[in-house]
């Protein structure tokens, strides 16, 4: 039967695997599909776009699973109490077909999308990094914080938003945390000085210029994740025409990534590529990289085989009568006459 995994039970697998060790887990499940790059059946996600939103389906597969992701991006949403980005995805038997695990995937999208941050910027940023400006400081920014703290040894948070309640929630979540400095920024200008890394996580759907080559220093990363959508950008063209860009899956970024203003010959190197050794990473200590990050379905495939493996593991998650269980294949009808029956008794 289907599992079903809610955001209670997701929340708790959290608690039970402590948020550090999930993360490490996650990126070393995210690695190993990553090496497998070659086997999976991929497509940029289709997305139904609206004025103030889009809602994009991400399917992908490979000789044995097929997972795929339900995903909206509404950054006016919190005027209606939702946030900018609610998840749902599928984890089913590819032999079959048959629906292994329905689960959220709002809070596992926060996850999934700071571990591959991580697992990029391990590659990309210089290895002495140690402070990181966090410029957008909304429903993802702790699990961007948190993962580059914990799996990355960054010290130093500089923060900044254009709403003050935000960082307020940030750091009021972050402080206490052993070995991690908050320092509070007035702008994205103040926050870049001096940081090895800068993430970028706002949400606007707008060409946004977060970033402008003036701000940016040698030497340093840059983790673009709010840029992820058409029209929907952070980063000044002049940024990624200094830099060494990395993305996920080319098809899908040059339509949603920020490297959707350059040309289309504009270079860009898949991730892919450099964790099998056969392109570079960072290739000097004064090069400027940039991971032009937009949410790729690989990385949600991953996600689902962790919270599947993890659910079994630890008894989490209910079985859903999703699909009919029927003594005979052939008679979906009787299926209607024994419903009939068992609510009459
Ligand atoms: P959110 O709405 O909760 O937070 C976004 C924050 O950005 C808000 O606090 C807002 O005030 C701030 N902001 C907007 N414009 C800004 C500006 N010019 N300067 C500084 N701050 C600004 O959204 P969220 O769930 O945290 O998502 C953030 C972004 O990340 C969204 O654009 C979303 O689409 C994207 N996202 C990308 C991936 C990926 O895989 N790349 C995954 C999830 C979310």
């Amino acid at each position: 039967m289907t599992r079903l995994l809610t955001t209670q039970d997701v929340a708790h697998l959290v608690q039970r695997v402590g948020l550090p060790d999930l993360l490490r887990r996650l990126v070393g499940y995210l690695e190993a599909d990553y090496l497998r790059w070659a086997e999976f059946d991929k497509t940029p996600r289709v997305a139904a776009h609206s004025p103030d939103g889009v809602i994009e389906l991400m399917p992908i597969a490979d000789a044995s699973l097929y997972s795929f992701k339900y995903v909206n991006g509404h950054p006016k949403n919190h005027r209606f109490g939702l946030p900018t980005v609610m998840a749902f995805g599928v984890l089913a038997d590819v032999d079959t077909g048959a629906p292994a695990l329905l689960s959220e995937l709002t809070l596992t999208t926060a996850m999934r999308t700071a571990a591959t941050s991580v697992m990029v910027a391990k590659r990309l940023a210089r290895p002495d990094s140690r402070v990181m400006a966090l410029i957008g400081n909304g429903a993802q920014s702790e699990f961007q914080a948190l993962a580059f703290h914990h799996l990355l040894g960054i010290r130093e948070l500089r923060l900044f938003d254009i709403d003050p309640a935000a960082t307020h929630k940030l750091v009021r979540h972050l402080e206490g945390t052993p070995g991690l400095t908050l320092t509070v920024c007035g702008s994205t200008a103040e926050a870049v000085q001096g940081a090895d890394i800068i993430t970028t996580v706002t949400a606007d759907k707008a060409n946004a210029t977060i970033l402008t080559p003036d701000m940016i220093r040698p030497g340093q990363h840059i983790n673009g994740v709010g840029g992820d959508c058409p029209g929907k950008t952070e980063l000044h063209p002049g940024v990624l025409q200094a830099a060494r860009v990395i993305v996920e899956y080319e098809p899908q970024s040059r339509i949603e990534g920020d490297v959707q203003q350059m040309p289309a010959d504009f270079p860009v190197t898949e991730f892919w590529r450099v964790l099998a050794g056969q392109a570079a990473g960072r290739e000097s200590a004064q090069q400027i990289t940039v991971f032009d990050s937009v949410g790729f379905a690989l990385e949600d495939f991953s996600a689902l085989r962790l919270l599947s493996d993890l659910s079994q593991q630890l008894g989490l998650g209910a079985p859903l009568d999703l699909i009919p269980r029927m003594a005979d294949p052939k008679n979906l009808f009787g299926e209607l006459q024994l419903s009939g029956q068992r609510q009459a008794a």
